[in-house]
């Protein structure tokens, strides 16, 4: 068995502005420790045997057809620009095209220093790679636009944090790595060249049916505007909102400092770095618009008619709150068995919310309650949810099987933060039991699993999971 993969680069193709060629750091000893066979299948990938799979995924043997480089790209780093940050620990192998017809980028991440590393040390420890790797498939599986793990290897090399720390890689799948940052270097350089020759890649690669920077900003934006709602109807927290980790795709990317809400509250932030509490929860909308008109100043900057330009991106963005609320709206209202849509439904989702918030209720298990009438247990004034079930009831009369629409729309298994951490705590001293579990229960979040009810629960007190870290 030998590991094949049908690599077809385009971004090698692009000019030498955008990234860096470089090989990736060997590591002392790779072992793999996780390989996705199902997204391997996919890409038409063929997978070799284990030591091979470790050599390659570890980035100590580059395989045929790959050109690897490190991709160029700045942004704003809560709110302030950083003119240049770029892959500091990751190198893009290259990219294949599916058996689905998909194009999908190839990137190890953790893989030494490139130059953009900055004071960086060019690596990842362990825990954020199997974090990265069970949150980005738990998101797959809820039906969120993401990332993808395709493996993860040990490298047998100690990875300074906190402390010592065992050295880990992931190889992350993307459909690009193309991010608003991207677009922002260029235009902040005024190498307005790169600029459109990097706006016509992107829209030939994501968005072919896009017309001009206008239109791919309209492309771009209507993909964020569906974006944020999955992520707000599941409870997830990105953490670091940077305009470097938000993807032209409309894929979530990035997975830090990331959490799933366990106890509703729409202030809630875990990130250690996020003291201010810019990404909360709640904010995860607003800084998205803020995230496009980002995207839209650095657009412009290549337009003939400057003036015009701003009028038309100005508009774009203007426009999306709007969008987002309607995607929200639908979502919610699938989460409260509403497919139709009537005057008095937001009212009545905003309700619950504020009596879940006031009553702890655990966010994925009190809306999925919903549908098997138990959810009055959530809450810990049970009769704060009569109140509200009376109002529902009485809007559920008028809706077509509420039950199914929101089994569909409820998952019963999230990645719990203390289950994620627990995992990595296994899995340091040898163990991959509880991460294989987790894969596996995580991979049908829709389903009732009696059998997996303790991955359901939410955290003790002495499992609560205060602050997430980047890793
Ligand atoms: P992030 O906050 O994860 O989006 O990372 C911001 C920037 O820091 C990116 O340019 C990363 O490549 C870089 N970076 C993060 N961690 C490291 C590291 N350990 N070594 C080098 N660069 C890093
Ligand atoms: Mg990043
Ligand atoms: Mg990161």
């Amino acid at each position: 068995m030998t590991l094949t993969i049908p690599f077809d680069n385009s971004y090698a193709r692009l000019p030498a502005s955008f990234y860096a060629r470089l090989t990736p750091e060997p590591v002392r000893a790779p072992r793999l420790v996780a390989f996705n066979e199902d997204l391997a299948r996919i890409m038409g990938i063929a997978p070799g045997d284990v030591e091979e799979m470790a050599q390659a995924f570890a980035g100590n043997a580059v395989p045929q057809g790959a050109e690897p480089l490190a991709q160029l790209y700045s942004g704003h780093q809560f709110g302030h620009y950083n003119p240049q940050l770029g892959d500091g620990r990751a190198i893009l192998l290259g990219e294949t095209v599916g058996t689905d017809g998909a194009r999908r980028d190839i990137q190890l991440k953790g893989s030494g220093r490139t130059p953009y590393s900055r004071a960086g040390d060019g690596r990842a420890w362990l825990g954020p790679v199997l974090r990265e790797y069970v949150v980005s498939e738990a998101m797959h599986a809820l039906g969120v636009p993401t990332t993808r793990a395709l493996a993860a290897v040990e490298t047998g090399e100690i990875v300074l944090r906190e402390g010592p720390m065992p050295g880990a890689v992931l190889t992350r799948v993307a459909q690009s790595h193309l991010r608003v940052g991207t677009f922002q270097v260029f235009a902040a350089r005024g190498d307005l060249g790169s600029l459109k020759r990097l706006t016509e890649y992107a829209i030939a690669r994501h968005y072919p049916e896009a017309e001009g920077p206008m239109g791919l900003l309209r492309a771009v934006r209507d993909a964020q505007a569906r974006l944020i709602p999955q992520w707000m109807s599941v409870g997830f927290i990105h953490g670091v909102m940077n305009t470097d980790n938000c993807a032209i795709s409309g894929e979530t990317i990035d997975y830090g400092p990331c959490a799933f809400m366990d106890g509703y509250h729409p202030n809630t932030v875990f990130s250690s770095i996020d003291r201010g509490g810019r990404y909360a929860y709640s904010n995860q909308p607003e800084i998205a618009v803020w995230n496009m008109a980002q995207l839209a100043t650095a657009l412009i900057q290549q337009m003939e008619d400057k003036n015009a330009a701003v009028e038309e991106a100005t508009a774009i963005v203007h426009a999306m709150p709007e969008l987002m609320q309607a995607h929200w709206l639908a979502r919610f209202r699938a989460k409260i068995g509403l497919k139709s849509a009537e005057e008095g439904d937001l009212e009545l989702i905003s309700d619950l919310l504020t009596r879940m918030a006031q009553n702890q209720a655990d966010f994925t298990n009190a809306f999925r309650a919903l549908g098997g009438g138990k959810a009055r247990d959530q809450f810990t004034d049970p009769a704060a949810y009569d109140a509200w079930e009376e109002n529902w009831k009485a809007r559920c009369a008028r809706e077509a099987g509420p039950e199914a629409t929101m089994r569909q729309a409820n998952p019963a298994f999230i990645p719990r933060n203390h289950r994620v951490e627990q995992m990595i705590q296994s899995a340091v001293q040898g163990d991959y039991a509880p991460f294989h579990r987790l894969n596996a229960v995580l991979a049908r979040p829709y389903e009732d699993q009696p059998e997996n009810a303790d991955l359901a629960r939410p955290p003790a007190e002495s499992e609560i999971v205060h602050a997430t870290f980047c890793g």
